[in-house]
């Protein structure tokens, strides 16, 4: 995503002449530390003064919510006010001028995003898009997460974004293969970098009946990639996108399967959607579904780019990009 250049304010301040940041800045300082911190999180009442104080600021001196930064922003080795804290205080200014700022309070906030040519509507959804970009780059995936959650960041999306994906909340949800389950293969964190878990049908390859074959979706959502795998599992794999009721997003992940049904990148797919059929492959591997659960950042960081967990990963990476999908699928299957 184009995003506007690097900060003014910081380019004076680091590259500059070295000044005092106090001496180019206006400060406003809030009460506790550490807010990203859930046992230290600020009060909604808190946020909602600091919010308030920010926008009569901005409103004064005619500052871009571009130019409102923390504190850690400008002084890197300081983590006050905290990376979530930062992207819900944007986030927020960018709610509040689309419910009740003027047109120059609107233009202080989304005017650095309007693009010749393009309706203004399209700045307010790249402001929007900024905010959780910039998240996601500074932050990990299961923060972002937490952060989706809080802020409720999707559901505002959806009534921004023109065409809004039908994405439905997960509710009920299927296990990805059908009838009983045999010894168990790679689970999470086992290996170490194991991110999914294998699930074997019962019963002899050639034995398995059609369903016994199948591979299903767990949970209603979109589908986002399809494809070859090439990493710790061959075979094919599909991701799909899914939103938790609280508004956080999450993907289910479908590997080692012998062949796909023909699914189509950007659709909504029902619970329970046959996706594919589990086999023997090349490899002599034996037919299983590797299943995995991952944060919704980890499509952007990770998973875009390439479908599988970087050969460096330990159990420290998984843990902060994939959830655990054992515990995901006794929540979702009743
Ligand atoms: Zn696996």
């Amino acid at each position: 995503m184009a995003g506007p250049p690097v900060n003014p304010v910081l380019v004076d301040l680091f590259e500059g002449p070295k000044v005092d940041p106090n001496f180019r800045t206006i400060s406003i300082e809030i009460t506790g530390s550490d807010f990203d911190d859930p046992g230290q999180a600020p009060s909604d009442q808190k946020i909602a003064n600091a919010l308030s104080v920010v926008w009569a600021v901005m409103e004064r001196y005619q500052i871009r919510a571009l130019d409102v930064l923390g504190h850690s922003e400008i002084q890197p080795d300081n983590a006050d006010p905290g990376k979530k804290f930062m992207a819900l205080m944007r986030y927020l200014l960018g709610v509040k001028a689309l419910v009740e700022g003027d047109a120059r309070m609107k233009y202080l906030v989304f005017g650095p995003f309007l693009e010749e040519g393009s309706l203004p509507e399209r700045a307010v959804q790249r402001y929007f898009e900024f905010v959780r970009a910039y998240l996601v780059l500074v932050d990990l995936p299961v923060s972002v997460y937490a952060w989706e959650a809080r802020s409720k960041f999707w559901f505002v999306m959806d009534q921004i974004v023109q065409a809004p994906l039908a994405l439905p909340l997960i509710s009920q949800g299927c296990f990805p293969i059908f009838g009983e389950t045999g010894h168990p293969g790679s689970c999470y964190l086992d290996p170490d970098n194991h991110e999914g878990l294998d699930i074997y049908p019962v019963g002899a390859e050639n034995k398995l009946d059609w369903q016994q074959r199948g591979a299903y979706l767990a949970v209603s959502g979109a589908c986002v990639a399809v494809g070859e795998n090439h990493g710790f599992h061959h075979g094919k794999m599909a991701v799909f996108r899914h939103r938790q009721p609280d508004g956080a997003e999450l993907l289910t992940l479908y590997g080692h399967l012998q062949a796909l049904a023909a699914l189509e990148v950007g659709k909504v797919y029902a619970a329970g959607t046959r996706l594919g059929e589990v086999g023997s492959l090349a490899d002599g591997s034996h037919a299983f579904v590797h299943f995995a659960t991952a944060y919704g950042a980890t499509w952007d960081v990770q998973l875009r780019q390439n479908p599988n967990v970087p050969l460096s990963a330990d159990a420290r990476w998984v843990q902060r990009h994939f959830l655990p999908p054992g515990e995901f699928l006794r929540q979702v299957v009743v």
